[in-house]
């Protein structure tokens, strides 16, 4: 059993002195799988780090034991502590080209860690190394086994270091983020390798992730964290129809899809705290619609209500005087997310479209080469609607928003047409071409490499203005800037701080005020919340559905996420290869889809219960 009994870390951190982790207790046994779930900055991979005694150094431990079947690992020397690290306890990181050596062939990484942690050596281990490589599912694995990991694909990477890790057999795991950066088919593939290795060989898995389907679908146990300390631990079955803490009911209230279509999803006012803060009270407090009287004056213990079932929550042991709840401001009545009557003509009409990228190569007098990344693919989006286009990283899906927007005009060559109310897009230039990029605005999936970090946000918002809407003067074009901050729910004071001075959730909204400042009548947005917590992926959801009401905006929403596109999208386009392989009204194509494709990739996406 691996223990963890009132584990304390601490960073050092220029705004002073940062308590990452308080009072943790886990307990995690061979062959279960325990979940520690939280947003991101709320301790999770901070945890795992300190399992591995890994951290930073800023970091250190500063309290608490960690006992490995009795032994305390905290009080191992580092020499012992290195044959525990991979040994017993090994770890998969969320970005495995990171953890691989890219110098180095992967059987000669497997064959080390082999080497180094059980008794095999030379032909042996590299045979055993095969042998793990056919079992994580690496075809021709006698041929792979002398590849560089450049020439593997994101979920081959993956397999490599699920065998790599696994092949020192260790007794527990610890998977930080391991399918985050995956598609979902390959997400699902590698879920399914786990919960074989972990059956078969009675591993204890820690499993990290922010992700509720996925634990859903692997955890037996949850612990859901929040700014530094566990706040409720539950079987996972229990944790999904019946969570306790007001944290876990808004979090999962949050969570997009089909069935709460229409209504403003429940976003959580505010942020987690600052954890260098000295805290009197609940730390979720400023934020909890269940909040009392005392919470913010008296630290809420954790309390046993049910078997395996605790709650960090004063509700629990000592339930007072409720403060008045302050109704937020309704963002819009529900009413007003009310489907409306589709009108027939459509804004955006995209015939044929076909975008090749020409290959290195055809320079000598050959004839040039090219790839088709986007292959004749048509679509139509009416005003106010939003089409969604799904697919899997590399499908063409993000090529064909961008060829919208026409970021690609110097890049590649554009075939077909996007007749935007009846005007070819790829046919203007001169001030017919300005006119239509104003109309036609993209918000990206990281908002923080998208905003210019030498503009302040009032430089960045009116830079979109003097080039798209020249006819405005200095004071209108204040008047308009300020009015749009407000609009998307940021303070005045915001427009003279600098992008890094904001929250991811922030940014987004920042970058969907400078979107909004030229008056688009479309936005593609690619992947606008990819990058976000669900209490954040909430709010801008709101805001999307809010700013198509008030303005009658279309939207072309590419995403993987398919709780998001139920709960936005009026019409689903799904891609392979470049193509459209299945299109239609969300109900059909989510609910009754027609092809193989679709229905895999609908098969691989891990569902939460819905609570009781
Ligand atoms: Fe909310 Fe109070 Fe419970 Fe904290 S202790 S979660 S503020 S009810």
């Amino acid at each position: 059993m691996l223990q963890i009994d009132e584990l304390e870390v601490a960073l050092d951190a220029d705004a002073g002195l940062v308590r990452a982790i308080a009072g943790m207790r886990l307990t995690l046994s061979r062959g279960e799988t325990f979940a520690l779930v939280g947003e991101s900055g709320c301790g999770k991979s901070m945890t795992a780090l300190a399992l591995m005694r890994l951290l930073p150094d800023n970091g250190r431990i500063a309290g608490g034991r960690l006992r490995l079947d009795g032994e305390d690992l905290f009080a191992l020397p580092e020499a012992r502590m290195r044959a525990v690290r991979g040994g017993r306890i090994g770890m998969i990181f969320q970005e495995p080209s990171t953890s691989l050596n890219p110098v180095m062939r992967v059987g000669a990484q497997i064959v080390e860690a082999i080497e180094a942690h059980t008794p095999l050596r030379g032909a042996a281990a590299r045979a055993k190394a095969i042998e793990w490589l056919r079992r994580v599912g690496i075809p021709e694995p006698e041929r792979r086994i002398d590849e560089y990991p450049f020439r593997l694909s994101g979920g081959q990477k993956q397999r490599v270091m699920i065998a790599m890790t696994l092949a020192a057999e260790p007794d527990y795991l610890i998977a930080d983020e391991p399918t985050t950066a995956l598609d979902v088919t390959i997400q699902a593939q590698i879920l399914e390798l786990l919960r074989d290795l972990q059956r078969e060989r009675s591993l204890g898995v820690l499993l990290i992730t922010h992700d509720l389907g996925v634990v859903a679908g692997m955890a037996h146990r949850v612990a859901l964290m929040y700014a530094g300390q566990i706040i409720e631990t539950a079987p996972a079955a229990e944790f999904f129809a019946a969570p306790k803490h007001p944290y876990a009911r808004l979090l999962l209230q949050a969570l997009p899809d089909a069935a709460k279509r229409g209504e403003p999803l429940a976003a959580i006012a505010g942020t987690v705290p600052p954890l260098w803060l000295d805290f009197e009270g609940c730390r979720f407090a400023p934020r909890c619609d269940r909040a009392m009287r005392h919470c913010a004056g008296t630290l809420p213990r954790m309390s046993v209500e049910g078997p395996e079932h605790e709650v960090r929550c004063l509700l629990y042991t000592e339930p007072g005087e409720a403060l008045p709840r302050v109704e937020p401001a309704p963002a819009s009545p529900a009413a007003a997310f009310a489907e409306a009557a589709p009108e027939q003509r459509p804004l955006l009409d995209v015939r044929k479209l076909r975008v090749r990228f020409e290959l290195k190569g055809g320079r000598f007098g050959g004839k040039p080469r090219f790839f088709d990344a986007v292959d004749d693919v048509s679509y139509s989006i009416e005003p106010g609607r939003t089409l969604a286009l799904v697919g899997e990283s590399g499908c063409g899906k993000t090529t064909s928003g961008k060829a919208i927007v026409q970021l690609l005009r110097r890049q590649a060559l554009i075939e077909g047409q996007a007749l935007l109310d009846g005007q070819d897009l790829f046919a203007l230039d001169g001030a017919a071409l300005l006119e239509a990029r104003r109309q036609v605005q993209i918000i990206f999936q990281d908002p923080f490499a998208s905003l210019n970090p030498r503009l302040r946000v009032f430089e960045l918002l009116e830079e979109g203005l003097l080039a798209l809407r020249p006819e405005l003067d200095a004071a209108a074009r204040r008047r308009n800037i300020e009015a749009l901050v407000e609009q998307v729910g940021l303070r005045r004071d915001a427009l003279e701080r600098w992008p890094h001075e904001f929250s991811g959730g922030q940014r987004q909204r920042i970058a969907i005020a400078r979107a909004l400042a030229v008056e688009p009548r479309l936005i593609v947005c690619d992947e606008p919340t990819s990058a976000l917590d669900v209490s954040v992926q909430a709010q801008i959801l709101n805001l999307l559905r809010e700013l198509q009401r008030s303005r009658g905006l279309s939207y072309l929403f590419i995403t993987h996420n398919i709780g998001v596109v139920e709960y936005v999208a009026d019409s689903v386009a799904v891609m392979q290869a470049g193509r459209i392989v299945e299109s239609g009204s969300c109900a059909q194509v989510l609910g009754a889809p027609q092809q193989d494709y679709t229905r895999a990739l609908l098969a691989a996406v891990p569902r939460v219960p819905r609570p009781i």
